[in-house]
């Protein structure tokens, strides 16, 4: 069921002030968060391994190269993903989008705000959270944007400011099915930006849910980029690890 926005901020704020269970593996944790070891289930998959691009998260391929910024290369800067979407932090995000849990956003966000506070020390400067815009179908389906819901508790918890100022220019299809080729095609003047943007000079963390080609990203990070932005940096749950 949808519900409004001041609602769920509501709803999200007394959730986090009682105790609640662990989501994957449901003991009693502070606020209903992950607890330790679920954190570090999930997290390993970005944190251990082999070297990631320094731009978009994805694992290096054996000739040390990324697939994806080989193909487009990236307008942003860098990306910070939480984990792999892969079991069990897929298990979370199918919960969070598929199963309409928006309370979740606040455990999931929360893994990503230690490399968050890391970052934000490299960059001087103000810095704004902006959150990709969903479709209108799937706001329908739904009742909630996923990267809206984060980016609002990254804004609460590290103190920077959260602006809407992406929208969507027109509808497509669902990404989930489509090919890298059609992906870029689909995302290219998918998004606008809103006039009343003052980006000059600042740092933007595009926020979304899952970063999968990085299409999107490029896309809005060029839109960031002509109006001032400092630097463009991505803020994702998940990093889809082989693209299609
Ligand atoms: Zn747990
Ligand atoms: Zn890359």
């Amino acid at each position: 069921m949808a519900h409004s926005l001041r609602w769920r901020d509501l709803r999200q704020q007394i959730m986090l002030r009682i105790p609640g269970n662990c989501p994957l593996c449901l003991t009693r944790t502070a606020a209903g968060l992950l607890c330790n070891g679920c954190c570090q289930s999930v997290c390993d998959s970005m944190l251990l391994g082999r070297a990631r691009c320094a731009a978009c998260a994805l694992l290096l391929n054996s000739q040390g190269k990324c697939a994806d910024c080989l193909y487009n290369a990236p307008v942003f800067q860098s990306v910070v993903a939480a984990f792999d979407y892969q079991f069990p932090g897929s298990v979370l995000i199918l919960q969070f989008k598929q199963g309409k849990r928006y309370l979740l956003a606040a455990a999931l966000a929360e893994l990503l705000v230690p490399r968050l506070q890391d970052l934000k020390l490299t960059l001087p400067g103000a810095t704004i959270l902006v959150p990709v815009p969903a479709s209108r179908l799937a706001l329908q389906q739904r009742g909630f944007n996923p990267a809206g819901e984060i980016a609002r508790h990254l804004s609460r918890r590290l103190h920077i400011p959260c602006s809407n100022v992406l929208f969507r220019r027109k509808e497509t299809g669902p990404q989930k099915w489509a090919g890298r080729q059609q992906r870029y095609q689909q995302v290219r003047r998918l998004y606008g930006l809103k006039q009343s943007a003052a980006l000059s000079g600042k740092h933007v963390w595009v926020v979304d849910d899952v970063l999968t080609t990085g299409s999107t990203l490029n896309a809005v990070s060029y839109l960031l980029t002509q109006a001032g932005a400092a630097s463009v940096h991505g803020v994702v749950l998940a990093r889809t690890p082989l693209s299609s």
